[in-house]
């Protein structure tokens, strides 16, 4: 064919092809109805408008949501429905399928939740918007006026059967992410401390059940903990479990956790179940796992199949010795940043600490189904940046490769410093085996645009550093050496570079977050320069650098997304200059 002739054959192909291959969009205006049942629930309905919202932030035009009975001038649709899960490829209240057939795109959930979460799905995939952080700075939408009805075959069913979310304490938007990340899933089956809420010691319960509270060197009275052998500790914790299920019928399940803290029972009745059990290190889970076993004996009785929860936390992390759970024993293994390390990733051979974390794990997943994780990807006592991207990423898919049920994170709302671990381990919550670097780059380019670059060697820089802490020790707070002038230096440029290439940006949203990422380096700076202060044997000034940071974290009440737990970042902030400065000769340990 001579070649004149062919280009005009494959213009034509092109022309025709586009004139008539099915739109979503087409210059703007819809193309294309959502359709819904007449008695769909408030949650479908809301995935409805979720689609029609955002095509008309991306496009333009308004898809019109109309009942399955209303008629259409349009050919093409997006159907949302409702299929129970088992049969079919859904699996789980949450997942949901997404089809295209002919003209129509099927966007079928498991539950009206399952259903939100694909229409979710689908504005991702479909509009390409993505959710960074909460709030608006956090929301990123690429405009296009035409898009192609898509061709579509997605199955998702969550990975952890449970997960309690990724954000504690609210702030502003963050329950919107929560779901755009399908970072909710099941029903909620975390849990925490409870002994405090089952018998709380106040001064009229030590009189009324004086044998009910921890004996402590010899000593009733000093403890806030209760003694796991006390047949009034079994029977109130009884109780309790039972109100709380009557309450909340689809409650899975009741903590009857310890209290935090020491101060544990050694009381005669308590020695004498750890010898039974042949403890001999002091662990206190086989005495614990003794105690669930009494109180769920009685509570299946009347709510047969719910569980009863024990963390496995500090001083009974370790499965028990030969203490066996009954079924419906639940736990939450806790990899605490002050017992396990983060500075290695979970299956790292190079780190005791964490290997013995997982044998753990893999002890409990073998006693009981309902072995969950309790992670910390936000720190509760250090707000300055907590760097363990590259831990999340190998961890994550490895404790769902040792098959644990559920997934928490202790994650305050410290956006500005930490969101970015917030974002990477929600997404690999949700698909374990997401390309975390695909991840990272789309990340950079979309969130900072003309700052990416130096935006990730901002974020990279304290990962590396991090890293370089190793040589100071294991585990535990050894990390806080990096926080050191020069890696302050080092970041203050690459923040000034992106300021100065941000200006470059067509895109307003690009300055205000870095705005947002300022309020949370202005706090680390501050939190740097007390430690020098404090290495330099300068109480006054260490007292002055707090004060500032404290000043900058009352700054940022009312960011949207919230930059810091404001309350607990001040607390922790008072609590750790008052360390500081109590300490002389200065904390050796955080001397690199
Ligand atoms: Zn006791
Ligand atoms: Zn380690």
């Amino acid at each position: 064919m001579p070649r004149a002739a062919a280009l005009g054959l494959a213009l034509l192909t092109a022309f025709w092809g586009a004139a008539c291959a099915p739109m979503l969009f087409a210059d703007g205006s819809p193309k294309a109805d959502i359709v819904i049942d007449a008695s769909a629930p408030a949650e479908v309905r809301k995935a409805a408008a979720e689609i029609a919202s955002y095509g008309t932030k991306t496009a333009g035009g308004e898809m019109r949501v109309r009942t399955s009975d209303e008629p259409s001038k349009l050919e093409n649709s997006i159907r949302l429905r409702i299929e129970a899960p088992g049969a079919g490829d859904i699996q789980h209240l949450d997942g949901y399928t997404i089809r295209t057939t002919g003209k129509e795109v099927v966007i079928t959930g498991g539950s009206a939740r399952g259903v939100l979460y694909g229409a979710y799905d689908f504005i991702e995939r479909v509009l390409g918007v993505r959710w960074f952080m909460p709030a608006a700075l956090g929301e990123d939408i690429l405009p296009q006026k035409s898009i192609p009805f898509p061709v579509l075959n997605v199955t998702w069913n969550p990975a952890f059967k449970n997960v309690y979310g990724l954000i504690w304490a609210g702030g502003p938007g963050s329950a919107d992410w929560e779901l755009h990340a399908r970072a909710k899933v099941g029903l909620g089956a975390s849990f925490g401390h409870n002994w405090s809420n089952i018998l709380p010691a106040t001064p009229a319960n030590r009189a009324q059940y004086p044998l009910a509270f921890a004996e402590v060197e010899g000593r009733r009275g000093s403890s806030q903990q209760l003694c796991s052998e006390d047949p009034d500790v079994v029977r109130l914790s009884v109780e309790a479990a039972r109100r709380a299920f009557n309450a909340n019928p689809t409650l899975p399940v009741f903590s009857i956790s310890p209290n935090d803290g020491a101060g544990f029972c050694e009381d005669d009745r308590c020695r004498r179940i750890d010898a039974h059990y042949g403890v001999t290190d002091g662990s206190l889970s086989d005495r614990f796992v003794n105690y669930a076993n009494a109180v769920i004996s009685e509570v299946r009785k009347t709510h047969p199949g719910k569980q009863l929860g024990i963390l496995a936390y500090v001083q009974h992390t370790a499965p028990p010795k030969s203490a066996v759970p009954l079924p419906e024993y639940a736990t939450l293994v806790a990899h605490t940043p002050w017992e396990f390390c983060h500075l290695h990733a979970l299956d790292d051979p190079q780190c005791p600490a964490n290997r013995s974390f997982t044998e753990y794990v893999r002890g409990w997943t073998a006693l009981t189904r309902h072995t969950g994780i309790y992670d910390y990807y936000g720190h509760f006592f250090m707000f300055t940046p907590w760097p363990i991207v590259r831990n999340i990423r190998r961890d994550v898919p490895f404790l769902h490769s040792l098959g644990v049920e559920s997934f928490t994170s202790e994650t305050q709302q410290n956006w500005a410093n930490q969101g970015i671990n917030f974002y990477v381990a929600a997404r690999l919550v949700a698909d374990p085996k997401t390309d975390v670097d695909a991840l990272l780059s789309e990340y950079y380019t979309r969130f900072y645009g003309a700052a990416a670059a130096p935006m990730r060697r901002y974020w990279e820089r304290f990962e590396t550093a991090m890293a370089g802490t190793l040589p100071v020790g294991d585990g535990g707070y050894a990390w806080i050496s990096m926080f050191r002038r020069r890696l302050l230096e080092a970041s203050a440029a690459d923040l000034a570079e992106a300021d100065r290439l941000a200006r470059g940006d067509s895109r307003e949203i690009v300055r205000q977050r870095l705005a947002f990422v300022r309020l949370g380096f202005d706090y680390t700076e501050a939190v740097v320069e007390m430690f020098e202060a404090h290495y330099r044997g300068d109480g006054v000034a260490t007292r002055e650098w707090s004060e500032k940071a404290l000043d900058r974290l009352r700054k940022t009440e009312g960011s949207a997304p919230q930059a810091f737990f404001v309350a607990l970042a001040i607390d922790q902030t008072k609590y750790l200059s008052s360390l500081l400065m109590s300490l002389d000769p200065p904390w050796v340990l955080l001397r690199p």
